[in-house]
């Protein structure tokens, strides 16, 4: 049997048990087979409302863990891929930012964590409990005011680079922001050089977006003098600033389908995302890439091992679920819940 029959066979069987799940970046024969696409804000909120038994997460790990961690009991999250672990939410690791939030603490400043969707249930847990939340790219912005006005200050983890677009966006000044050094355990950074800033910056980045220079937007603007540029906001400040346009994957999406007929459009970000969108609207507009830069990680899960997965889940052999200790689910979903409810 071919891995397309083998999926389709499977979904077949199971019926409304089944429900899969599969981010953006994911590539065209995986995202053919699933029952809903989008970004990981998208994803997070219909996970509440499902009633299937298995929930299949086509994506990276941290993004099967939030959708554990939403699941209602008796429901199974699986992912092709356990191991397709993002670089940036690797970048901070808990036990350290617990550290960095206890110099906080013992310092007398009320400062409030708040994550970006991609980090480790841990670190959202470490947000829930200490007064914080969750945000992704699409709603960085409105959860950054939020928790400014909770605290005497913000911890934004883990994409530096999404943490100084947001406050770009907002117009915080840059002499209100520090990028800290986590070297040292931890211990490297001065407290007092943290007194004086509203946002503090945990020093992580995207593998992908990180590759976006402003040379190849002179260089597109030179081979395309009608463009316009968009990417998206984990590619550094000076790209963001040197683009037409800068949001989340719904947004370069939707800026696509509303560009009128003729348009060309140089867009900045995961390879899959770009080519699926130049495909889609060729020939009326054009759609290039920035440059091509893919998440290995992403990469990780393709139509043989989402085939295999389902093909045990049918004969009843399912793998291990994506499982998160009590302990940590709790506090990891009063942080995203607290999201869901602030963006509702
Ligand atoms: S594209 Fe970047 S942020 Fe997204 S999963 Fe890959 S490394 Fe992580």
């Amino acid at each position: 049997m071919t891995p397309t029959s083998t999926i389709s066979q499977a979904k077949q069987a199971l019926g409304n048990d089944l429900y899969l799940l599969g981010h953006h970046y994911q590539n065209d024969a995986v995202l053919d087979h699933v029952d809903l696409r989008g970004d990981s804000l998208e994803l997070a909120r219909r996970i509440p409302d499902l009633a299937a038994r298995y929930i299949v997460f086509c994506g990276v790990f941290f993004m099967a863990e939030s959708a554990a961690i939403l699941a209602t009991e008796g429901q199974e999250v699986h992912t092709p891929r356990a191991d397709a672990m993002c670089v940036m939410a690797e970048m901070a690791p808990s036990v350290l930012a617990e550290r960095v939030m206890q110099r906080f603490l013992d310092h007398g400043r009320k400062i409030i964590p708040l994550t970006y969707v991609n980090s480790s249930a841990a670190i959202k847990a470490m947000c829930g409990r200490l007064g914080g939340s969750v945000c992704t790219s699409a709603n960085a912005a409105t959860m950054l005011k939020w928790a400014m006005s909770r605290g005497d200050g913000v911890l934004f983890l883990p994409d530096k680079n999404l943490a100084q677009n947001t406050a770009d966006s907002l117009g915080l000044p840059r002499t209100s922001r520090h990028i800290l050094d986590i070297r040292k355990d931890g211990e490297a950074f001065s407290l007092e050089a943290t007194d004086k800033t509203d946002l503090i910056m945990w020093p992580g980045c995207c593998a992908v977006h990180f590759r976006f220079r402003t040379s190849q937007i002179k260089a597109m603007r030179t081979h395309y003098p009608d463009c316009r540029v968009l990417v998206h906001p984990e590619c550094s400040p000076e790209v963001v600033k040197a683009s037409d346009g800068a949001g989340s994957t719904s947004y370069l999406i939707r800026e696509c389908q509303e560009a009128p007929e003729g348009s060309t459009l140089v867009i900045g970000t995961e390879i899959n995302l770009v080519a699926r969108l130049a495909a889609q609207h060729a020939p009326g507009k054009t759609i290039v890439p920035l440059s091509v830069s893919s998440c290995a990680n992403m990469a990780k899960t393709t139509q043989d091992n989402l085939a295999a997965l389902l093909h045990r889940i049918q004969a009843g052999d399912a793998p291990d679920p994506v499982q998160v200790a009590p302990e940590i689910a709790e506090p990891a979903k009063l942080a995203l819940e607290r999201m869901l409810e602030v963006c509702a």
